[in-house]
């Protein structure tokens, strides 16, 4: 069976799988991508229309017609459970020493979130209507598994470097552990420590600032400023944050969602054109489950600021920026904001 373990030193929890897996499994990850031509289904892709029937039963869909969860083919998204990965949902956590360590069991939710019933069209391509249903359908599982009292975080996320799991079908992913991961954990623990010094969310702060500066802005909404940050771990990180304060994307209106829609279009557009179709990731950045907890705070609502970073994924960091947290920029973040926002 799966397991969390704590690191005693740095706090932090890392999955161990119950199987392990042969050195084989890793030669196998370089160098799998199999383009396929847009539109184009594959014979062995269950994610594509009309084969509803032989993926695990759904979770949650948006259809047509309004219905919810029948299988049936109408489906605009669709949401699976990611079966025989990380975590199991059902169980209880089971926390345990064991000598000077502690444990518990992998329980958590893994979740496949198919963005569209075409196969290999990019989301970049697929429509703004489609594009806020999928920030629909992002919203719909945060709000459902926030009342789950054993999970604390719930990652939604896109990675299309791992697309071919899928056979290159477009799809996010939901990923919600019983822990908060040390990454998250250390960005909440920055929030709250300028919240305490100034009584101001930092991130409120920060769209005035890049406002003002405007040299790492690519693009402002009515709703939305996405920009390059001061100081990021990668030169072509981008985040996209709403402009009305909030610590959960959960509360988003439709219309932020529709403006969202432009701005997460426009900005993948740009990536791809700028930087010759990298791979990327984007992840949405929300404040914890919010249930009352032993370690909860109660500033939360006013310190933290949900936010979505999207990194390209063009070159390999090296293992020792990976290793250290400690990263170098080949592009300054000014230079690379001016090349992205200057791609039409
Ligand atoms: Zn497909
Ligand atoms: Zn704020
Ligand atoms: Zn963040």
């Amino acid at each position: 069976m799966n397991e969390l373990r704590k690191d005693p030193l740095l706090n932090r929890w890392v999955a161990v799988l119950g199987d392990s897996k042969p050195v084989d499994y890793y030669l196998s990850l370089i160098n799998t991508c199999k383009p396929t031509n847009d539109g184009q289904k594959v014979q062995s892709c269950k994610l594509c229309l009309g084969r509803e029937n032989e993926t695990p039963p759904e979770i949650f869909a948006y259809r047509e017609d309004g219905s919810h969860t029948s299988n049936s083919p109408n489906w605009i998204t669709r949401v699976i459970p990611q079966l025989d990965y990380v975590f199991r949902i059902e169980g209880d956590l089971g926390r345990k020493g064991f000598g000077m360590y502690d444990k518990m069991n992998s329980i958590g939710a893994n979740e496949i979130i198919i963005e569209s019933p075409i196969h290999n069209r990019p989301p970049e391509d697929i429509g703004l209507k489609q594009m806020s249903y999928v920030l629909k359908t992002y919203k719909n599982r945060l709000i459902e598994l926030e009342r789950d009292p054993r999970l604390r975080y719930t990652f939604v996320f896109k990675d299309t470097a791992t697309h071919q799991d899928y056979d290159g079908h477009p799809h996010s992913k939901v990923l919600s552990p019983p822990v908060i991961p040390k990454g998250i954990k250390d960005e909440l623990d920055g929030a709250k420590n300028y919240f305490y010094y100034k009584e101001r969310c930092i991130f409120c702060d920060i769209i005035q600032e890049e406002l003002g500066f405007s040299k790492r802005i690519i693009m402002e909404t009515a709703d939305f400023v996405a920009f390059i940050p001061y100081a990021p771990k990668n030169p072509f990180e981008i985040w996209i944050i709403p402009k009305r304060h909030d610590c959960a994307y959960q509360s988003i209106t439709d219309n932020e969602i529709d403006d969202l829609s432009l701005v997460l279009t426009t900005i993948l557009k740009k990536i791809r054109k700028a930087l010759n179709e990298p791979s990327y990731y984007y992840v949405i950045h929300n404040a914890p489950n919010r249930m009352p907890r032993k370690d909860y705070w109660h500033t939360i609502g006013e310190d933290f600021h949900w936010h979505i970073e999207i990194i390209p994924t063009m070159d390999k960091m090296s293992c020792f920026e990976a290793q250290n947290d400690f990263y170098i920029l080949y592009t300054s973040p000014e230079d690379a904001a001016k090349i992205i926002k200057e791609v039409r």
